[in-house]
């Protein structure tokens, strides 16, 4: 009897066994229910081919069964059921073979890949390990540097890396041909097979690399130990401890952060507000301002097959934009992002003559950050563009009511706020406007998600979600030097935490300038009673304004490694309202709450729909450690937090408004 996810069909001797669950096959209850069936009645077949409906074998596990216990049949039952299945099973692979995926494809007898199809353990981002014999049966078959590369880091592997390694037996156009044209008697189980050996050397290797990129994620390093249990162990005992350690993983407050993220990411993409919204059809852009961020999102869309008009001020800045374009695009083509003839395809034009731009439909403004520079350029655009064109501004800081000021059509327009270097970050804001339609912002999303990037709705105030959390967050750490601290104390701290820099080592990587603007753009409106912190005003005005000069929070030489400066030191120590002593777990904790504290603030104005959407912002734009899910997220698994919050503002007087939530 089949189930509605696993259909069996008998042609001669052969059982053919597809599994149909959209939208990526995943492993769920009635995935496995579906398989063990199938392995019931494969008995007298001389081959059962095993494939999977749609653009892919099975990509991973059902994600929202790993908060409940295991419903039978378990995973590692299954692929059991089909290593020793009466019949042999052939693996018929397409798309991406991930996780779970891997793992049954690892039972079967053969294994037989169309070209590009792409293998993995992705366990590891979900702060787990393989739950069904995966850490145990891929070393045995591919040696143990291999699966310890693809567990640690759960990166994909390409199907030549798996024929090569001896992971799949063939890639082929026609899979089931292949299949059918099987003489080979059926090989030992991959179970069987001699234990996998690892190197001293080869396991310092690994274990210095994952030092390095973990950032305090302890997933890693559990995949490491599961891999060693196959070198160390029999293959039962190996796969008891790998089920053990997967299912107490479920539970942790570290797989927990990664799902959060996984979910939220997913959740951002889609807000409630638009749902049934469909986008405006979109297939010309044109980009204002060919600088930093113009080429970098001009290079995004081209990419994505959107065909790019340039307009800047001169003809010498449309050629510069248009060879900092072309040069992203060049950097593309070597990394293989894009072969020589889809390269040749894209298309790309510049001038400086608005009425270049009346057949586009989305006009994207990255010029200068000054209100009547991005007035005068809608105004021109609005001119020349159809009145239902939309009109997108990339501005950091200004407010785009005040920009889109006088615009006809004002439900057209909206905030992009794309992060720099605009080419690599996945991390939009779309930003809503005053007037912007359900339907404005649907494109956005839509373009977003072509460019293969993460969109998160913002509503508008100063920094939006992003930069108005950065703020907080500098303002705090500002604070703790004001209190004694100094920046090197707090930037260890934070890394420690898993931030990727902290505070101070990351605004002399960007440059104190643009803070310091802001910070005179706000002095008008500043209210007097906030406590104020003066120590970065006076190193931007004595020219140390980041790395870029050689001096900033630090000294640099050479190595641009930061080297704490004594002029600073002593300036710090000068400027300091108080000598506090903290630890790093003070440091954190103040940090954390004042960054928690602005979160929480947002959500109430509505700035951001949910505390998922913040985090998604850190996480994507910010470098906030994935595996403690962010600053929301990590918030709700305190559980003083709002005695801490309350209790720090009480400790810096004037720091911060207390969000409703925090208030007795
Ligand atoms: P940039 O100085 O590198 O580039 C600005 C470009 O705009 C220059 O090439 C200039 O010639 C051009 N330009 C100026 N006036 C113009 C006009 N009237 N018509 C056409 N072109 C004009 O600046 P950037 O760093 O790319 O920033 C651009 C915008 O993006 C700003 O609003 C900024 O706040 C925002 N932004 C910057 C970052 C960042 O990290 N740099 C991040 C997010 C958003």
């Amino acid at each position: 009897m089949d189930n509605s996810v696993v259909t069996t069909k008998r042609v001669g001797d052969i059982l053919h066994v597809t599994i149909s669950n959209p939208p990526v096959n995943a492993t769920s209850q009635a995935v496995r229910a579906g398989l063990m069936d199938a392995v019931a009645r494969s008995g007298n077949a001389r081959l059962v081919l095993l494939s999977c409906a749609g653009p892919t074998f099975i990509a991973g596990g059902d994600m929202s069964e790993f908060d409940r216990p295991p419903e039978a049949p378990d995973l590692p039952d299954v692929v059991a059921a089909i290593e020793h299945s009466p019949a042999p099973w052939v693996a018929l692979l397409h798309g991406t073979v991930l996780g779970g995926g891997l793992e049954i494809a690892l039972g079967c007898s053969h294994r037989i890949a169309v070209p590009g199809t792409r293998f993995g353990l992705p366990e590891v981002n979900v702060g787990l390990i393989p739950g069904a014999g995966g850490s145990q049966r891929l070393p045995r078959l591919v040696g143990f540097e291999m699966a310890a590369e693809m567990a640690t880091t759960g990166k994909m592997t390409s199907a030549s890396a798996m024929l090569d390694a001896g992971g799949i037996d063939e890639i082929a156009e026609d899979l089931e041909a292949a299949a059918l044209a099987i003489t080979s008697p059926r090989p030992a189980p991959v179970s069987a097979l001699a234990q996998p050996v690892a190197s001293a050397k080869a396991i310092d290797h690994i274990r210095a690399a994952l030092a390095h990129s973990a950032k305090g994620a302890k997933a890693p390093f559990h995949n490491l130990e599961a891999l060693l249990w196959a070198c160390e162990t029999d293959f039962p005992e190996g796969q008891r401890r790998e089920r053990n350690l997967h299912l107490a993983l479920r539970q942790s407050a570290e797989s927990r952060a990664l799902r959060h993220a996984f979910f939220a990411e997913r959740a951002a993409a889609r807000p409630a507000v638009l749902t049934g919204v469909s986008p405006k059809e979109i297939g010309s852009i044109i980009v204002v301002g060919g600088g930093l961020m113009g080429a970098g999102i001009a290079a995004s869309c081209l990419l994505a097959g959107y065909k790019i008009h340039l307009l800047e001020t001169t003809a010498e800045a449309v050629e510069a934009g248009l060879s900092r374009i072309n040069a992203l695009l060049d950097s593309s083509q070597k990394r293989g992002k894009i072969s020589v003839a889809q390269r040749a395809s894209l298309r790309l034009t510049g001038s400086t003559d608005y009425a270049d731009s009346a057949q586009a439909d989305i006009a994207i403004e990255a010029v200068f950050e000054d209100i009547s520079v991005k007035q005068q350029v809608f105004q021109n655009l609005s001119r020349h563009m159809a009145p239902e064109a939309l009109l997108a501004t990339n501005t950091s800081y200004l407010d785009p009511n005040a920009i889109f000021a006088g615009i006809q059509n004002p439900n057209r327009c909206l905030g992009l706020h794309f992060f720099s270097p605009a080419h690599i970050m996945k991390l939009v804001e779309i930003i809503a406007l005053e007037d912007t339609s359900h339907e404005t912002l649907a494109s956005g999303f839509a373009i977003t998600k072509r460019l293969g990037k993460s969109p998160v709705l913002a509503g508008v105030c100063d920094g939006f979600i992003g930069n108005r959390m950065l703020a907080a967050y500098r303002r705090a750490a500002d604070y703790l030097l004001a209190d004694g601290a100094q920046p090197a104390q707090i930037d260890s701290a934070m890394r420690g935490f898993g931030m990727p820099m902290g505070p101070f080592e990351l605004q002399d990587l960007t440059g104190l300038q643009i803070a310091y603007a802001n910070r005179r753009r706000q002095d008008t409106t500043r209210p007097p009673t906030e406590r104020y912190v003066s120590i970065a005003d006076q190193l931007v005005e004595r020219g140390r304004t980041g790395q870029r000069t050689g001096k900033g929070w630090y000294r640099y030489e050479e190595s641009r490694k930061p080297i704490v400066d004594d002029e600073v030191t002593a300036l710090v120590r000068k400027a300091a309202e108080r000598q506090l002593t903290f630890s790093a777990q003070d440091i954190v904790e103040r940090l954390m709450a004042a960054l928690i504290n602005e979160g929480q603030r947002i959500l109430e104005e509505g700035i951001a729909a949910t505390a998922g959407d913040i985090d998604v912002v850190k996480l994507l734009g910010y470098g906030f450690p994935r595996w403690r899910g962010g600053p929301m997220h990590y918030g709700d698994t305190l559980n003083n937090l709002r005695d801490m919050v309350v209790a720090l503002a009480a400790q810096s007087p004037g720091s911060w408004v207390l969000a409703d939530r925090f208030k007795k």
